[in-house]
């Protein structure tokens, strides 16, 4: 018997999430490879072919490809195949589909959207947001991603970046982001906000045990303020008034009855950054748009599964 699966590949700033899924979300195998941006675009996406193949030799039966999902960061045009600029990743008018289709030894159509539209779709397909034709989605990861769901469809705007709320600033004079603005909300809750926060803020917490590392990551940040390490504490909640914010803006424009947070860094930060992102959502939006407003982590397996119903979404 010959099982129709799809194949979802997640590329973030440091890692690439592989998997071979069903057509109903079951991961038949996966794989995770680092990015390592650095070593330029043909070696990483070498090394993502490889790693696709892999992935389709480990299910163990003979399978039929219905294709390869890729969810890329940044700005995408899904029609061209292209990664138009994603800023983590060093990319500009990458030409990502036909490269890949280049390097892999096997034939099945590639579909490219960004990640955040991924990730909703899989969402939508496979986890949180099952059944629920509006909904609003926020990514937290290295950067702050936002995308929105109305009647099915994954909205887009005229540029593609409808909803990039990560990048809207509520701080001009602040630090500087990799987008060229400043004091954007991701330069407050994402991995690169939080490093940047305490590395802004250090001088002035001597006794941090944060002073201690070099370099500091965001899981010794969360583990310090869990301790009541004030640096931490002040960086972590700084980041969830941030997060608030982006919610009371999702939560206003679109007035949806359900939002999904997803995203390893909002998974890793643990109780204080969801419980403070609520208060601050409530004395920054209007009861009428909080109230029976449903929040609720990611239940992707992977975000490659969210990779993975792209390949679905285009047949169906
Ligand atoms: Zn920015």
């Amino acid at each position: 018997m010959t099982e129709t699966i799809a194949v979802g590949v997640d590329i973030g700033g440091t890692k690439i999430a592989i998997a071979a899924a069903s057509c109903d979300g079951r991961i038949l195998s996966q794989n995770i490879v680092p990015t390592h941006p650095a070593e330029g675009v043909d070696s990483v996406v070498e090394r993502m072919a490889r790693a696709i193949e892999t992935v389709i030799d480990a299910v163990g039966f003979k399978v039929q490809i219905a294709g390869i999902g890729i969810a890329a960061p940044g700005l995408v045009d899904p029609r061209n195949g292209i990664a138009l600029n994603a800023v983590n990743l060093g990319w500009r008018n990458v030409p990502l589909r036909d490269l890949l289709s280049a390097k892999l030894a096997i034939a099945a159509p590639i579909a490219l959207a960004n990640d955040i539209n991924a990730g909703a779709l899989g969402e939508m397909r496979f986890g949180a947001a099952r059944g629920v034709r509006d909904f609003g989605y926020l990514m937290v990861g290295t950067g702050l991603g936002g995308g929105a769901v109305i009647d099915g469809k994954v909205v887009n705007g005229a540029r593609g970046a409808a909803m990039e709320v990560g990048h809207v600033s509520i701080d001009p004079n602040g630090r500087r982001c990799a987008c060229g603005l400043r004091g954007c909300v991701e330069m407050f809750v994402s991995g690169k906000g939080v490093l940047a926060a305490v590395e802004e803020y250090l001088p002035a917490y001597p006794e941090s045990s944060l002073a201690a590392l070099a370099p500091v990551t965001t899981g010794a940040i969360f583990a310090a303020a869990r301790e009541g390490d004030p640096l931490a504490v002040r960086v972590m909640d700084e980041a969830a008034d941030a997060l608030g914010v982006a919610l009371a803006w999702t939560a206003t424009i679109l007035n949806p009855p359900l939002i999904v947070l997803g995203g390893g860094f909002m998974r890793a930060a643990g109780e204080r950054l969801w419980n403070g992102a609520l208060v601050s959502l409530r004395v920054r939006a209007l009861p009428a748009v909080v109230d029976g407003l449903i929040i609720v982590r990611s239940q992707l397996e992977s975000t490659a599964l969210g990779a993975s119903a792209l390949v679905w979404e285009e047949r169906d």
